[in-house]
């Protein structure tokens, strides 16, 4: 089934009759060449890269819940390309790419928005920071312009300027920065996937990985036994439960994230703003809702729900930005489960020691952005057993090694720091 606007025009005028299922909703074979576990962004991203790139259709996707329901259909929806370091640099340049073509790849509206993302700073030692970081972007071949206090004011005039506190100074402006629907992002994968002959398995938890002789040989699940030659752990959150499986502990601790949505409102917020003093960032959803949040709640946990301080610290950063968002009701918040590295760098890898088994984790709290490059550098190494070029860095020996750590906020080696 294609979409297009003739096919939506045809559908209004004849009762919508004819849209059909996006995927196949498929019960496991006794066997695979690969299993994917989750079907996150990440997992269901790596199934379609596997099968579009590499040609490798029997697969199956085991998702223990409903695809799309972990943290892809969870979080803030920033899409951005403004990382420091070599290693992250190239790979979320790499994922920016191929966010701008994922619509018409996928023939599928995830409403991709490039209405640009800028951060503020506050102080002149955060201005040299950001400054630094803009030229690396703009040596990566990615967009980065500086703003001082007037240049802010012109795109965001309802800040608050005269803040005693925390003065803006100015900003570090992404204009290819921006936001995209979640969910939609999750479906355009899978229904693209299953074009292609995945099997997208839901209410499917795994409870074990079957290893002999240090070699994996499948799976045990909810549903049955599944084996298959190569398994790729891709579960974000539950990394670290899921590792354990196959008796492996990871550098990864979970915690909690929370976002918040306002009742919709009329286009007031036209860009995506963070603000570097209180760690607040926020957008407008296409439907109004002003979509915003801010750090993690600063404990582990495996509970996607967040407590009352984050909150209200999250509101009082709000305020302190932009009070005119005081008057605006919140409708709901949520929290998500993240898989914190101690460098907050991710990993895309071969499981130490255990052939056929791989890990693609440590998504901390921006893994939504690395959705497409995430998966086809995943698909690129279980495909041919060699990391992607762009992903050459997220080996996770770098742990035991000290080599490469990619502490990209310059915050010290703690898992909730990052
Ligand atoms: C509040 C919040 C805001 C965020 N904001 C942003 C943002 O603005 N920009 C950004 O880039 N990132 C953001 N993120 C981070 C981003 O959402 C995550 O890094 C990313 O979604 C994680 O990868 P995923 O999509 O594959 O995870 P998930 O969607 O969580 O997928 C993992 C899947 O694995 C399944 N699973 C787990 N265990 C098993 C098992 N045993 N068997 C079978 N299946 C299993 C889960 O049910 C789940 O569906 C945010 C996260 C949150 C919570």
């Amino acid at each position: 089934m294609r979409f297009s606007g003739l096919r939506v025009l045809k559908e209004g005028l004849s009762g919508n009759k004819g849209w059909q299922a996006h995927w196949r909703d498929a019960q496991p074979k006794p066997a695979y060449d690969m299993i994917i576990i989750g079907g996150g962004g990440h997992g269901l991203s790596t199934a379609y890269y596997l099968a579009r790139n590499h040609g490798i259709t029997n697969i199956a996707v085991l998702e223990k819940g409903y695809l799309g329901g972990g943290n892809v259909g969870r979080n803030t929806t920033i899409v951005r390309a403004n990382y420091f370091l070599p290693g992250n640099s190239e790979f979320y340049s790499h994922s920016l790419k191929l966010w701008e073509g994922l619509e018409e790849e996928l023939n599928y509206n995830v409403m991709h928005s490039q209405r640009g993302l800028i951060n503020l700073f506050h102080s002149d030692g955060q201005r040299d920071a950001f400054a630094r970081r803009g030229n690396a972007m703009v040596n990566q071949g990615d967009d980065a312009i500086l703003l001082d206090k007037a240049g802010v004011r012109k795109h965001l005039p309802y800040l608050d300027f005269e803040q005693a506190r925390f003065p803006i100074y100015g900003g570090l402006y992404h204009p290819r920065g921006g936001t995209a629907r979640h969910d939609a992002v999750a479906w355009g994968y899978a229904r693209g996937a299953s074009e292609r002959g995945v099997d997208l398995i839901q209410n499917c938890e795994v409870t074990g990985i079957d290893i002999e002789g240090g070699v994996v040989k499948g799976v045990r699940t909810t549903k049955g036994p599944i084996k298959a030659g190569k398994v790729g752990i891709v579960v974000a959150g539950r990394s670290g439960q899921v590792a354990a499986m196959a008796g492996r502990s990871l550098p990864v601790e979970s915690h909690i994230l929370q976002a918040f949505v306002t009742e919709g409102l009329k286009p007031v917020i036209d860009h995506v703003v963070s603000f570097g003093m209180g760690h607040f960032y926020i957008s407008q959803s296409d439907k109004g809702g002003l979509v915003f949040g801010g750090d993690l709640d600063f404990y582990a946990s495996y509970a996607s729900r967040g407590n009352l301080p984050m909150v209200e610290h999250v509101m009082e950063a709000g305020m302190t930005l932009m009070p005119m968002i005081g008057k605006a009701k919140i409708l709901r918040s949520w929290g998500g489960i993240m898989d914190m590295t101690p460098d907050g760098s991710p990993i895309i890898d071969k499981m130490d020691g255990i052939e056929g088994l791989y890990i693609d984790c440590g998504w901390n709290y921006g893994g939504f952005k690395a959705v497409p490059a995430s998966g086809w550098c995943m698909a690129h190494l279980m495909a041919t057993n060699t990391p992607h070029e762009v992903a050459e860095k997220f080996r996770l020996d770098r742990f035991r090694t000290g080599i490469n750590i990619m502490d990209e906020e310059g915050t010290g080696s703690q898992h909730n720091l990052h």
